[in-house]
């Protein structure tokens, strides 16, 4: 693990705890992740993240609203996997960033509480789990 991804993984845990951002955590953020932590607080505030789990196994998955007219939604995990081009492009291929806009936000979201909540059966979150 790189040293930027374990200061933001502290200044996460310490927001899930909290259930608040301070301005230090913030600007901690911003220095971290840049333009990419301004979009997903937009993100964020326009309650664009669902976090679909499973009953019975409560395994979950995040399905983040996208920021172009079309509006659509990419499945992520908050800490390995986006569906997005972005994640593709900038981290998987060029290593040039910790995580995408939609990864971001659905941390963001799930550590302030602000994630709109959807139960499934574990059926149907395995019929998601196959798109990807
Ligand atoms: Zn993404």
């Amino acid at each position: 693990m790189s040293a930027s991804s374990l200061v933001a993984d502290t200044v996460w845990k310490s927001i899930e705890a909290t259930r608040s951002v301070t301005e230090e955590q913030l600007s901690i953020l911003h220095f971290l992740f840049g333009k990419n932590f301004e979009r997903a607080t937009r993100i964020v505030d326009q309650k664009g993240v669902k976090r679909v789990s499973g009953e019975p196994s409560q395994r979950s998955i995040f399905q983040v609203v996208g920021e172009s007219r079309r509006k659509e939604e990419y499945l992520c995990f908050a800490d390995s996997y986006c569906a997005c081009y972005s994640f593709f492009y900038d981290i998987v291929n060029r290593g040039e960033q910790l995580c995408c806009k939609h990864q971001l936000a659905a941390r963001l979201a799930a550590a302030l509480g602000l994630c709109v909540e959807i139960q499934v059966s574990d059926e149907q979150l395995t019929l998601l789990l196959v798109k990807l």
